[in-house]
């Protein structure tokens, strides 16, 4: 299988070469040439455990490796999870579930791409005898999945840039108390705007990206898309027959990865109702899906800090497909929302999506709300899920983060204290934090010194 960049200027590439370059060289994203027809083989998968639906799934795109090679990676990537059935789906009424995302090592959904994706990196540089620098900049969950997914990994480095001070102690200890020789976190001294600037300036410096072999951690990687179908896949599957094609999938949205992976696999022929789009209160994309106006705003942060986004980077994978896979009309579209901060589109086709958004005040009372009536406890990212249930559906919502990762929203709504023994022992390691200046010249000074 070939895969094709979102705005038509890059030749097809494997698998493994695009999951390797990341972002197109022409600025696309990178999608499967053609959609395989997974209709057919549906009753097959019954039964299978997460890593072998993984296996079969993931088969059909990684035809450039070996189906044994494959085999092993998903065994590695998802035995660190741990729940036996990875991901489990809870019932909280009659045609209410969740889907619990949020058992892999890091407690968010992320693990779910991030562990793959280390184990694709590890095997790239085995096979090409060579060494890799991985490079990212986070606000909170991509910088601690990404350094779990490559932890004590022979011949990789990971360096991973986060403002001083301004994410959770628990996402800061996630990343500086590893433990790990190959893990680097980097405490820069300025905001997350400061370090993706330097970030972009240390790879738009192609000999020292050359020299050093960097690699991007970055939401827009095609392994973390596919990745990220299987679930769903996973969870119809364990719904009875009678309730399957009734599904809405209702996902808390930030960079439109996770939503846009369910989108795809109803592509594949898989028979589900809808999705919905739960945005907080940083709503660009609940606004464009109900307007069919996409306009910039300001981020305002949130209970949700995971979901606080300006630009849903993935969101270029459904435009392809929304213009007729027009990669001319993409680029236009992309071109002027670039230079304005907004794009009016004349007839928006939402296809099966909705969306609904929710405030802080309104993510407090839904986590308060579903604890009285069903006893379950939800993080503030998974609550926004909640905000807005159709009645005449099955509605699955994505757990996309553990409760215990965060403990004062859910003290202040419940009085309930939430934890959990890999967030309790990190609290006793020490923390091993680099602060650094938030230049590109310091950063590359420290990768000089310390990279594989
Ligand atoms: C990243 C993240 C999201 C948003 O997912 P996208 O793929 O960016 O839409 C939601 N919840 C949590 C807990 C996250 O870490």
């Amino acid at each position: 299988m070939q895969f094709i960049s979102t705005r038509g200027q890059t030749d097809p590439l494997g698998f493994s070469e695009a999951v390797a370059v990341g972002l197109a060289p022409d600025g696309g994203l990178f999608l499967p040439e053609r959609l395989p027809d997974f209709s057919g083989e549906l009753a097959r998968f019954e039964g299978l455990a997460y890593a072998e639906l993984c296996g079969e799934f993931l088969g059909r795109f990684a035809t450039d490796l070996e189906p044994a090679v494959l085999k092993d990676l998903m065994a590695r990537s998802y035995r660190n999870f741990s729940h036996p059935a990875v991901a489990p789906l809870e019932q909280l009424g009659e045609d209410l579930f969740v889907l619990e995302l949020f058992h892999g090592p890091t407690l968010a959904f992320k693990d779910f791409a991030l562990q793959l994706l280390g184990n694709l990196y590890e095997q790239q540089c085995r096979v090409r005898g060579q060494t890799l620098n991985v490079l990212g900049a986070t606000s909170g969950d991509t910088g601690a999945a990404a350094i779990h997914g490559l932890l004590g990994k022979p011949g990789v480095a990971i360096f991973i840039l986060y403002p001083d001070g301004r994410i959770a102690p628990l996402q800061e200890r996630q990343m500086a108390c590893t433990g790990a020789e190959n893990v680097f976190a980097l405490a820069v001294d300025g905001t997350f705007d400061d370090a993706q600037a330097a970030l972009k300036e240390v790879f738009g410096d192609q000999a020292f990206r050359q020299r050093h072999r960097l690699s991007a951690v970055n939401s827009i990687n095609l392994a973390r898309v596919l990745a990220q179908c299987v679930y769903y896949l996973y969870a119809w599957l364990r719904l009875p027959q009678s309730k399957r094609s009734n599904i809405e999938f209702v996902v808390p949205t930030g960079n439109f990865g996770n939503v846009l992976a369910g989108w795809l696999l109803r592509k594949m022929g898989v028979p589900i109702r809808s999705f919905k789009i739960a945005t907080n209160q940083n709503d660009i994309l609940y606004r464009l899906f109900t307007t069919g106006e996409y306009r910039l705003a300001p981020v305002a942060p949130s209970l949700a800090p995971s979901m606080d986004i300006q630009v849903a980077s993935n969101f270029e994978r459904f435009l392809y497909y929304a213009v007729g896979r027009d990669p001319t009309r993409v680029r236009d579209i992309l071109r002027t929302f670039r230079e304005t901060g907004i794009y009016r589109f004349e007839q928006f086709d939402a296809d099966c999506f909705s969306a609904s958004r929710c405030t802080d005040q309104g993510i407090s009372a839904i986590i308060k709300r579903v604890y009285q009536k069903y006893g379950y406890v939800c993080d503030p990212h998974t609550a926004c899920g909640f905000a807005d249930l159709g009645s005449d559906r099955v509605s699955v919502v994505l757990a996309t983060a553990s409760p215990a990762k965060f403990p004062e929203a859910i003290h202040a709504a419940t009085g309930l204290e939430p934890t959990h023994p890999s967030l309790e022992a990190l609290k006793s390691k020490p923390v091993a934090k680099h602060v650094i200046r938030a230049d590109a010249a310091s950063i590359k000074a420290f990768i000089a010194e310390h990279g594989v």
